[in-house]
This record gives C-alpha cells, structure tokens and sequence, in this order.
C-alpha cells in the first residue's frame, strides 16, 4: 500500500529523518532530519560544516543510512504532538521499504501524541489497540496518517474511532487489486458516519496515467479523498518525472483542485486525462 515515494511506510515521513545528521557528543546535539534518500548529499554537507566549525565528530544516520529503527523518542525529528507505537509491518509490499529498515511489527510503549504514524497500526494486538484508544480519548484533532490497512478495519476499531475526536484516516490504494477492499472499508467507515473530509488515501501513481485517472476517480466516488504521489527510488537522486505528470499529481494531491476535477468529470465535462488543469 505504500510506495517507493514513501521508503519508510504508507506515509512519506516516517521514519525518524530519512537522511540525518547526528553528532556522537552529548553537549549541543545538532541534528538534522530530512526526508528522503535524496537528502543525504545535503545531510553529508552539513555534516562536514558542522563537523569543521565545532570540531567534533557527526554520526550520520536515518532510514536514508538503513540506520536500525530500534524504538521512538517523542520531538526527535517530528514535531510535537507525532508518535509511533509500533515499528516495521509484517507485510512485505514491492514498493516499500519498511520491512527492510524495520522488520515485523513491534509494538512500542505509548508515549502521548495525536497523530499516530505507525506503519501499519491495524496489525497490532487489540490489547495494545485498547491502550492506543485509552491515550487518545484525552486527545483533540486526531489523525491515523501512517496507514489504515483496509483489510483490518474491523468493528473493534470503527467502535473505538468513533468515540473519538478523529480529524483524519489515512488508507491506502496503491493498485487496482487493492481497490475492492479499499472500497469495502470505506463502506464501513462511511456507515459510521466518516466522510471525504475525513477520509484520505494514499495512492501510487507514476507508471500508467489512464489507469491511475480510473483508480483515483474510483477512490473519490468511494467517499475518500485520494493523495497521490509518483513512486521514486531510493536513491541519492530524485527520480524526475515530465511536468505532465507533474501536473496530474498535483491535481490529485490538493483537495480543492481534486474536488474541481472530479466535479467536472461527474457532468462530462473531463473526458480526457489531465484536460482540466
Ligand atoms: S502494508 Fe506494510 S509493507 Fe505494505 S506498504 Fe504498508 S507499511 Fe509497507
């Protein structure tokens, strides 16, 4: 369900700093958390600077380094309000990389946040889910934007959710194979009273933009809110993509632009892939 785009997870940002910089030395930690695999050569620049002006040794390190993802310290690298309580997934999808940086799920213990990021939260133990629940009934403006497994919405989760001040679930869609369950949990989170302004999903995209439209088009009239992104290597360069794909990202990555398109596709007014923007 995740994506190349995404190495560490359904969600881009996952990891604690994708390319780091970390210094050995206890006295001023400087740390420096980007993204993505194409920050390192930035991070590997910062690294020598600092390392020039104090004198003291950078540790470097990040999913970016396959550094080993032992656990989660809550303001390290994410903001404020941002928690794991599980690392690594036990699924192994092709264009993710969680498995290999973090291995099978482990669930952690709960530190306080109102924006879960775990991997893959469905797939932990519903004791630990319950302990999940409890922290978050103290919590406003809550977002499971790591990645709603489709498959594993079950009626414990819907139960607990809404009683819940949510503000967003994240799925994800990444291949016309996924979209049947895709479209049943949707079904069920829309029974319980969730709709598209809560409902988001991310969906990979890059590689074949007629049915990629069709996918998206699909996830919109499921009642979510698709976030697309164009599957990228792990690699230091960027993979670059035409501005045509560019642009069809953009429209189904902004809701206002999504919302204007599909609009137009629903009164036959968008009949050709990326005519509207
Ligand atoms: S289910 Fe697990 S392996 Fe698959 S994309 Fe999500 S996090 Fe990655």
């Amino acid at each position: 369900m995740a994506t190349k785009s995404r190495p560490t997870g359904h969600k881009k940002v996952v990891g604690q700093g994708s390319a780091t910089v970390k210094k050995t030395q206890k006295v001023n930690p400087a740390q420096y958390g980007g993204e993505d695999t194409w920050d390192m050569d930035e991070a590997e620049d910062l690294a020598f600077q600092w390392e020039m002006a104090t004198k003291k040794p950078i540790r470097l390190g990040g999913p970016a380094y396959h550094s080993p993802v032992e656990g989660f310290t809550p303001g390290l690298y994410v903001r404020k309000g941002i928690t794991f309580t599980s690392r690594g997934c036990n699924n192994n999808c092709p264009w993710c990389g969680v498995r290999a940086m973090e291995g099978k799920l482990r669930e952690l213990p709960i530190t306080e946040g109102n924006i879960i990021q775990d991997n893959n939260f469905l797939q932990c133990s519903r004791a630990h889910k319950d302990k999940v629940f409890d922290m978050l009934r103290k919590q406003r403006g809550i977002c499971f934007r790591g990645g709603l497994e489709p498959d594993l919405i079950d009626d414990h989760f819907i139960d607990n959710i809404t009683s819940l001040r949510i503000a967003e679930l994240w799925l994800a869609c990444d291949t016309d194979a996924a979209l049947t369950k895709f479209k049943e949990a949707c079904a069920k989170l829309k029974a319980a009273g969730f709709d598209r302004n809560k409902i988001k999903c991310y969906s990979l995209i890059g590689h074949d933009m007629e049915k990629e439209e069709q996918r998206n088009r699909e996830i919109y009239r499921a009642g979510a809110m698709p976030f697309s992104q164009l599957e990228r290597d792990f690699s230091r360069t960027k993979t670059e993509y035409s501005k045509e794909w560019k642009d069809f990202e953009r429209i189904w990555q902004r809701p206002a632009i999504t919302k204007a398109h599909m609009d137009a596709v629903e009164a036959g007014e968008c009949e050709q892939i990326g005519s509207l923007i």
